[in-house]
C-alpha cells in the first residue's frame, strides 16, 4: 500500500522549494505565493477525445463536489484548450498513460502546458478505475489550488517521504484525514475533503459565493460580511443579534439594543440610528426600526428624521414602495407610496408579513401562509400549511415548514413546491440566490436554478442575510 501510495504521488517537475519562516507558521499546508488571485479558474483539456467523455465528466463532478462545493473556487470551461480565448487563468490538463501529477502548485500552473496530467486507465491504482479517477482528481486539484502534501509538514509525525514543493502556511493543524496526506490510511480520503481540508480551503479561498454577492452572516454572535472577489470575511460589528441588508446599506441591532446602519463599502463607518430597537429592516433608501415597540421608518439619507408609523408593532416588512406591519393585536396593515399614506387592513390573526413590490405574504397564527399579488386588495392564495418562516424574492417563495424542511415555489402562486433542504433552522432568498442555515450551523448557498448544488458558505452561522428585494 505504501509503495503504491508513494508512486501515486504527485511528481513535481518544478523543484524550487520555499523556505519556511518560523514566524509565518500559524498551525492544509499552503504555498502562499501559489494562491490564485481570482476564484474563477478556467480548466481545459489538451487532448480530449470522444472516447473519454465519461471519464472527463467524472473528474469535473469530483471537483464540483469537493473544492468547489466548500469554497469560493469555481473551475469553469472544461473544453478543449484553445477553444476559449484571452483567459486570465488557465489550468491545462493532459490525459496520458503516466503517473498522475501536477507541474507545481496553484497559480504556478497558470497556462503551463500539461500543468496537470491525469491517467484514465492507470494500473498503479488498485481500486476500480472510476473510483481511482475520482479520488486522484480530487488530490491533484488540491495541488492545483496551491495545497502541498500534508505529510510534508514538520509537525505531522508521519513517516512518508516528503514530496514536492512545500507549503509555507500551515492553515490548520496536521490532518491525518486530509486528501493531501499520504499517511491517511484511507487512500486520498476516498476522494472526500476532510473537515480540516474544508476549513483550510475556506481560510485560503473564502466561502462559497459564486458571483461575489454581498452576504452578511452572524457567526459566533458577531456580524461578518463578504462581497466581490475577496476571499475573506470582513468583521463588521461585534455583539449583533439581528441584521438586514439592502443594495448598498447594512443595518444591525446589537445586544445592547442600539441600531446602526452603514452605507457603501463594507469598511464604511457605522451611524447609530436608534436606541431600544428590537427589529431593523432596510429597503432601497428606507430604514425601518421598531423602537420601544413602535414602528418608525425614515427615507433618504441615514440621518433624516423618522416618521412614526404605528404604535404597538411586533413585526414589519419594507419593499420598494410598501410598508407592511403586524400590530400587537395581530392585524396586518399595508401602506403603499408615501410614508404618510393610509394603512390598508389586509389580514387578521397574523404573526409575520413579507413584501415584495407586487406580493404580500402573511403568516397566520395557525401557520397557514397566505399570499396575494398585484393590488393590495387582491384575493389571497393559501399556498402552504405548517409554515414557521417564509421569505419572498422576485418570483420565488421560500418556506420553512415545522418539520424543518425548506421548500421553494417559483413563478405562479399555483405552481408546485420543490423541497430544497432538510434540517433547516433559517432560510433566505434574494434575486436568484437561495440560502439556508442547517441545524449543524452550516450556512449553505446556491445561485441560479433551484436544482443547483448547494455550496458551503460558512460553518458556525446562526443567521444569514441577503439583500432585500
Ligand atoms: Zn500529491
Amino acid at each position: 500500500m505504501i509503495f503504491r501510495r508513494r508512486i501515486l504521488g504527485i511528481l513535481f517537475l518544478s523543484v524550487f522549494v520555499q523556505s519556511i519562516c518560523a514566524q509565518d507558521i500559524q498551525y492544509v499546508n499552503v504555498l502562499r505565493a501559489a494562491v490564485w488571485d481570482d476564484a474563477e479558474i478556467t480548466v481545459c483539456w489538451e487532448n480530449p477525445d470522444p472516447s473519454n467523455t465519461r471519464e472527463r465528466k467524472l473528474v469535473e463532478n469530483a471537483v464540483k463536489n469537493t473544492w468547489e462545493k466548500y469554497s469560493s473556487i469555481q473551475f469553469t470551461g472544461w473544453q478543449k484548450c484553445g477553444t476559449l480565448r484571452i483567459l486570465s487563468s488557465e489550468l491545462r490538463i493532459k490525459i496520458a498513460n503516466e503517473h498522475p501529477h501536477t507541474k507545481g502548485l496553484g497559480k504556478e500552473l497558470n497556462h503551463v502546458e500539461a500543468g496537470m496530467v491525469l491517467n484514465f486507465d492507470w494500473d498503479g491504482c488498485s481500486f476500480s478505475n472510476d473510483y481511482c479517477i475520482k479520488i486522484i482528481a480530487v488530490h491533484e486539484f488540491g495541488h492545483a489550488l496551491g495545497f502541498s502534501h500534508e505529510h510534508n509538514r514538520s509537525d505531522c509525525g508521519c513517516h512518508e517521504q516528503p514530496q514536492g514543493t512545500d507549503g509555507d502556511w500551515y492553515a490548520t493543524p496536521c490532518d491525518i484525514e486530509s486528501v493531501m496526506n499520504y499517511c491517511n490510511p484511507n487512500y486520498n480520503n476516498g476522494g472526500e475533503l476532510s473537515e480540516w481540508d474544508k476549513i483550510g480551503l475556506r481560510k485560503v479561498y473564502g466561502p462559497f459565493n459564486p458571483q461575489g454577492d454581498r452576504v452578511v452572516a452572524i457567526i459566533g454572535g458577531n456580524l461578518f460580511g463578504i462581497e466581490g472577489n475577496t476571499y475573506s470575511w470582513t468583521r463588521l460589528m461585534n455583539g449583533v443579534t439581528q441584521a438586514s441588508i439592502s443594495d448598498n446599506r447594512i443595518g444591525v441591532i446589537k445586544r445592547d439594543k442600539t441600531a446602526w446602519v452603514k452605507e457603501g463599502g463594507l469598511d464604511s463607518d457605522w451611524v447609530k440610528v436608534a436606541d431600544d430597537a428590537s427589529k431593523i429592516q432596510l429597503s432601497g433608501n428606507r430604514i425601518g426600526v421598531i423602537i420601544s415597540g413602535n414602528l418608525h421608518v425614515k427615507e433618504g439619507s441615514i440621518n433624516s428624521n423618522y416618521d412614526k408609523l404605528l404604535d404597538g408593532a411586533v413585526n414589519f416588512s419594507l419593499s420598494a414602495n410598501r410598508v407592511g406591519v403586524i400590530s400587537s393585536d395581530g392585524k396586518a396593515l399595508v401602506k403603499e407610496g408615501a410614508l404618510n399614506s393610509n394603512w390598508v387592513h389586509v389580514a387578521d390573526n397574523c404573526r409575520s408579513i413579507e413584501l415584495t413590490s407586487n406580493r404580500i405574504a402573511v403568516l397566520l397564527n395557525d401557520n397557514r401562509l397566505m399570499i396575494k399579488e398585484g393590488s393590495i386588495n387582491s384575493t389571497y392564495v393559501h399556498v402552504a400549511d405548517n409554515v414557521s418562516e417564509s421569505q419572498l424574492s422576485n418570483n420565488r417563495i421560500i418556506a420553512m415548514i415545522n418539520d424543518r424542511t425548506a421548500w421553494v415555489k417559483e413563478g405562479s402562486l399555483n405552481s408546485n413546491w420543490t423541497k430544497i433542504a432538510d434540517g433547516v433552522i433559517d432560510i433566505n432568498a434574494s434575486g436568484d440566490i437561495l440560502a439556508v442555515v442547517l441545524d449543524n450551523s452550516n450556512a449553505m448557498l446556491k445561485k441560479g436554478t433551484t436544482n443547483q448544488n448547494w455550496g458551503l458558505l460558512n460553518i458556525g452561522v446562526s443567521s444569514l442575510y441577503l439583500p432585500n428585494n
